[in-house]
């Protein structure tokens, strides 16, 4: 497969699955949503900065770093059911990889500065999983170069695991209702809204926890998770600061002063 392909693919199955959630969640909701449009046009801004940065950095980064590797992979590697584990376990190290960043993002202050940009929303739904800073979005895929190449991956496993990422964070912010006793089993293999929406809450100790991405494990296995139960009524954001302008959000990172 091409990497056009590949990438028209990942578009689509996104872009259907992010339809999908973005009409379930109006449909069964679980927390009522505030009536602000400035927040949609705030989320849906930082979303096409994201969509103009992706081909224009995003892309050829990774295509760059998947061509210099450090090490090739037999091609016994690449095919048949070794080919097959290699995927998966390939998957499940970049999804440790993502859940070690985020926990940099959050503790290294020039870098929270930038993922603070999507924890300021103060509401959570499918919008909220496209809302980052375009820095933080380059930031990550340059980090992501060392995992790529230490474990020699192939640019089409990359592809796969951006579109589980996005699928993942499109569930895990949802709004979506889902029956307590099948998200509990859920939540046992996957990150779901019930542990997720507990990293949104604006008080500090639970913003610093629940770092995982896709697969729960990590938190409970790094003791990471909150003990908090998610409430429909749970105050969400950044403790003690608002939301702010799409404009202002944009410079955010870049200056010292919160203004
Ligand atoms: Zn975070």
């Amino acid at each position: 497969m091409t990497l056009e392909t590949l990438l028209a693919a990942k578009t689509m199955i996104v872009g259907v699955w992010f339809v999908v959630f973005f009409i379930a969640e109006r449909v069964s909701r679980a927390a009522a949503p505030p009536k602000s449009t400035a927040r949609m046009l705030r989320n849906g801004g930082m979303w096409l900065l994201v969509l103009i940065a992706s081909p224009l950095i995003v892309v050829p980064l990774t295509e760059w770093g998947a061509n210099h590797l450090i090490w090739t992979r037999p091609d016994s590697m690449n095919s048949g059911a070794a080919g097959t584990a290699a995927l998966l376990v390939t998957l499940i190290l970049l999804d440790l990889w993502t859940y070690w960043l985020h926990r940099a993002y959050h503790r290294i202050p020039a870098m929270w500065r930038l993922h603070e940009v999507h924890h300021r929303d103060e509401f959570l739904d499918t919008t909220s999983a496209v809302r980052f800073h375009f820095g933080e979005v380059v930031l990550s895929a340059s980090l992501r170069l060392i995992p790529i190449a230490l474990l020699a991956t192939p640019l089409s496993t990359v592809i796969i695991f951006e579109a589980l990422v996005l699928c993942a964070a499109i569930f895990h912010h949802s709004n979506l209702r889902i029956p307590p006793v099948f998200e509990g089993l859920l939540s046992r293999l996957i990150v779901t809204p019930s542990i997720h929406w507990v990293h949104h809450h604006a008080v500090k100790a639970d913003t610093d926890s629940n770092y995982a991405t896709i697969f729960s494990l990590w938190d409970p296995l790094f003791r990471s998770r909150s003990l908090t139960m998610r409430a429909p009524d749970m105050k969400i954001g950044v403790e003690g600061v608002e939301d702010k302008g799409f404009f202002r959000l944009m410079l955010m990172p870049f200056r010292k002063a919160d203004i």
